[in-house]
């Protein structure tokens, strides 16, 4: 791989031709149209998330005379370049200049715009001349070495190293559905799939679900399709799956492991409306801790009780129940078991320690049983285990 420095190139230069696509949230072209700004392969304009803050960092660094970085392009033909590492810093430059954000103004303190600024900062910018590295090299020395590089500031998730190692039409194809912030559906997704769509949380999960966990296998089988048909249809019906059992999106939902839950439960079938009053009961249960368990607990039907992690009861409790039924027991000769006492061994009469009991809901927790003295009641351990659902 070859690389030239340049050290000649200023702003204007590069910002002549900018263009900034909303729709697809990236920046196009620079150098009179000889730049392509975002390849395939590069991720989309990140650096107007949140409040901006990024993007008005680059200019204030400029107006700062503070270096902004290295800057690489690709040279692909005689009068054609890439921008392989520098794009979101020249797309927040382009975009400053066409007046598509201000920044705050140090001496007045108010928002400003580029064309309301003095001709002296105007002119500082445009003139301002960016470090680049232009290089050279094989398609694949280019990618292995853009897989492996991380942009100063913000590291590449994984999925952006593998979109670019995998570039191609199906990745670009598989960006434009799920990589899209404009894209109506993404808000219904975001129920259920956590992460910001434009560092590619939604094509990540999409494709986990449907390479069930393989998404480099995954993305390697598909790299040359031209459809992106199988991702999209799978991710569909497990979001279709969700919403048509659980009725109400709660929060708890979000990020949980959809994917392997429809592969385990889809075969399963559910009543919706029994499914939402089971669902609330549990919300309004102030002893289940774990309200993201709620929803595997309903879907693997209401049985492992581990998965809502339930308030168990306090020492207090139990030493009390203990004293009042072993007191009870002795006055009667019987166990303080209940279970032994009725039982025909050897334990009929047994006194047990507190250590070798156990606390149990009288009435079983999942049936409405408190978790207070009242419906305490100890147990040797070997009969609570056995009885199993506390
Ligand atoms: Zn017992």
């Amino acid at each position: 791989m070859k690389a030239n420095l340049k050290i000649d190139i200023t702003v204007k230069e590069i910002c002549d031709g900018f263009e900034y696509n909303e729709f697809e949230g990236k920046g196009l072209f620079g150098l009179a149209g000889k730049l392509t700004i975002q390849p395939e392969y590069q991720r989309n304009y990140i650096y107007a998330l949140g409040d901006g803050k990024k993007e008005m960092a680059v200019i204030e660094s400029v107006l700062n005379e503070y270096p902004i970085g290295l800057i690489y392009f690709n040279k692909v033909s005689k009068d054609k370049l890439e921008v392989l590492d520098g794009q979101q810093r020249i797309t927040s430059l382009g975009r400053f200049i066409t007046q598509k954000f201000a920044i705050k103004d140090k001496d007045s303190g108010n928002m400003q715009l580029f064309e309301g600024m003095a001709q002296d900062k105007k002119n500082r910018i445009l003139n301002t001349k960016l470090t680049i590295y232009v290089v050279e090299g094989s398609e694949s020395e280019i990618k292995e070495w853009f897989k492996t590089i991380n942009i100063v500031g913000v590291p590449l998730t994984e999925q952006e190293k593998l979109n670019a190692f995998y570039s191609g039409p199906f990745v670009t194809l598989a960006k434009e559905e799920f990589s899209n912030s404009k894209n109506a559906k993404v808000q219904m997704w975001s129920a259920y799939v956590k992460g910001v769509v434009e560092r590619q949380a939604f094509l990540e999960r999409a494709l986990d679900w449907v390479s069930k966990g393989n998404i480099d296998y995954y993305m390697s089988n598909h790299r040359y399709d031209k459809n992106i048909t199988e991702l999209k249809k799978y991710f569909n019906k497990v979001i279709d799956w969700i919403s048509s059992i659980f009725e109400d999106v709660e929060s708890e939902m979000c990020g949980l492991e959809w994917g392997r839950l429809y592969e385990e439960y889809r075969s399963k079938s559910y009543i919706t409306k029994k499914v939402s009053e089971r669902k609330n009961k549990l919300y309004s249960d102030p002893y289940v801790i774990d309200k993201k368990g709620i929803f595997e607990f309903i879907l693997g039907g209401s049985k492992d009780y581990k998965l809502l992690n339930v308030r168990l009861f306090e020492t207090a409790t139990k030493r009390s129940a203990y004293a009042s039924q072993t007191k009870t027991a002795k006055t009667k000769n019987k166990s303080n078991c209940s279970y032994c006492a009725i039982g025909h061994e050897a334990n009929k009469s047994k006194i047990w320690a507190f250590n070798q009991m156990e606390a149990d809901h009288v009435s079983a927790w999942i049936k409405g049983g408190p978790t207070t003295a009242m419906n305490c009641e100890m147990l040797c351990v070997p009969h609570n285990r056995a009885k199993g659902n506390r």
